[in-house]
Order: C-alpha cells, then structure tokens, then sequence
C-alpha cells in the first residue's frame, strides 16, 4: 500500500508560480505541501530577470531588504542596437516602484530565497523529489495527488490541489483541461559565453538581418 497524507492545499511544482502560492498560503495560516519532482532548484536558462513588479511584491510583502542581499546585478535602463544606430528603448528611472531596475539574478537564487522565507511558517512542507504522477478523485471530485518519490509511492490527499507544473503540466492533463495553443512568434537559442571586461553593462539588443541577439551579462 503506498502511504498516505494529509494536507489542506497540495501545490503541484516548485517554481516560481508553485513557490509563490505556496509562501503566501503558508503566510496565511493555511497547511501547504510544495511538491517538487527535482531535487534541487538549479536548473539553467529558466530566466534570469527579476522585473520590478516581481521586487514590488517582495517590498510589500517585507522580503525586499533580505532579498536584495542576495548577489545580484542592477538593470537600470535597456538599448537596442537596430543596425548600427543604438537607441535606448527603456528607462526604469520613471517606475512607481521601489525599485527602479530590473535585478539580475538566477532563478535558483529567487526559489532559494523564497523556500527559505517558507520555512518560519509551520504548516509549510516542501517536499523534493515528489513527482505528481495523477490525480485522486472522489466521483468527479479532486480529492488529492499520487506522487512518485525515490522511496516509493505516496498518496496526498487535499481540500485543493494547485497545478504549478510548468508547461508540460501533469496535472493540467490529469484534470482533463484543454490548452489553447496561440502560437510561438519566436524560437529562442539561449546560450553562455564568457565575459570580457570591455562588454556593454547593460543587456544590448542587436537587431539586424531580421534577427535579434540579446546580451545577459552576469
Ligand atoms: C529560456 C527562458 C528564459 C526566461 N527568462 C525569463 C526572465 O529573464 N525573467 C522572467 O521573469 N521569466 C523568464 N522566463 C520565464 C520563466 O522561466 C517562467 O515564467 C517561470 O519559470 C514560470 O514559472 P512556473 O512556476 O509557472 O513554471 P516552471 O518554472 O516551469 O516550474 C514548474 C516546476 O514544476 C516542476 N514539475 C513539473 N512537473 C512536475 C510534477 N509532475 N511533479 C512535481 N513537480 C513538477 C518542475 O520541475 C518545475 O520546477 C524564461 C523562460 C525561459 C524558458
């Protein structure tokens, strides 16, 4: 028999959206399971800007100064090279936000981060290496998740469970939801390459032969 457990709201995905929901359920008082089928979060070329709404939230919800501590780059402002002609296309100076840049930073940094500020809250559980497999149902009532796990299988069971699992989303299918497709205008080839000291401090768009090549430096 697998074994079994209880919680008010099982999070399927321990991304940024799956991290998120899960601190701020914990937050407020609710029993939360994270369940992420990894077992760590470093994970490359899953973003690496994190925009000034996204530092607003931090700041409202009192983790900026803690975050900000963390090693980072500031974007204050974004050119495009169209042709040979440079333009600056954006300048955060204006933003209502408290911060005015865009921070560089790797997304393991920011789940880190966040998994860290969950763990004050004791009904928050973060569980590595639990991989949602399908959906336990009651009639035709979600009643929790089966979950694979390096010593075998568990069953959740759950007042809510949240699809957090990213675009290949297991549970989405599980639930028997359709996706909408709209179309990808853009096939992204993200690559790293060293740094030298001369290279632009800002991330540089090169427009040209109507293609586009953005510099991230970190
Ligand atoms: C190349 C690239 C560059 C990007 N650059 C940026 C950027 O600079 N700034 C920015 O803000 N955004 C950027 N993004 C977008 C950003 O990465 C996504 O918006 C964000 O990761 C989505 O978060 P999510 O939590 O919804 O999904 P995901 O990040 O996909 O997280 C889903 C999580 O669920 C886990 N999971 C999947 N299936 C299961 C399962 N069955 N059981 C348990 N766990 C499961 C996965 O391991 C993963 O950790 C970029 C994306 C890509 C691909």
């Amino acid at each position: 028999m697998p074994e079994s457990s209880r919680t008010t709201c099982c999070i399927v995905g321990g991304g940024p959206a799956g991290v998120m929901a899960g601190y701020l359920f914990a937050r407020s008082g609710v029993r939360v399971t994270v369940l992420e089928k990894h077992k760590d979060f470093f994970r490359d070329f899953r973003g690496d800007t994190v925009h000034p709404s996204t530092l607003q939230v931090f700041y409202e919800l009192g983790l900026l100064q803690q975050f900000l501590k963390i090693p980072h780059q500031e974007l204050r402002s974004i050119s495009l090279k169209f042709g040979a002609d440079l333009f600056k296309v954006a300048d955060f100076s204006h933003l209502p936000t408290q911060c005015k840049f865009v921070a560089l930073m790797p997304q393991w940094d920011l789940l880190n981060f966040l998994t860290e500020q969950c763990k004050q809250f004791h009904g928050f559980d973060l569980r590595m290496e639990h991989e949602a497999t399908g959906l336990l149902y009651s009639n035709d009532r979600v009643t929790g998740v089966e979950v694979k796990t390096p010593s075998g299988n568990v069953l959740i069971s759950a007042d809510l469970v949240m699809g957090c699992d990213g675009r290949h989303s297991i549970i989405r299918q599980a639930a028997h939801m359709e996706v909408t497709e709209l179309g990808v205008p853009v096939d992204v080839l993200w690559f790293r390459i060293s740094r030298k000291n001369d290279d632009p401090e800002a991330s540089l768009g090169n427009i040209n032969y109507g293609k586009a090549l953005v510099l991230q430096s970190q």
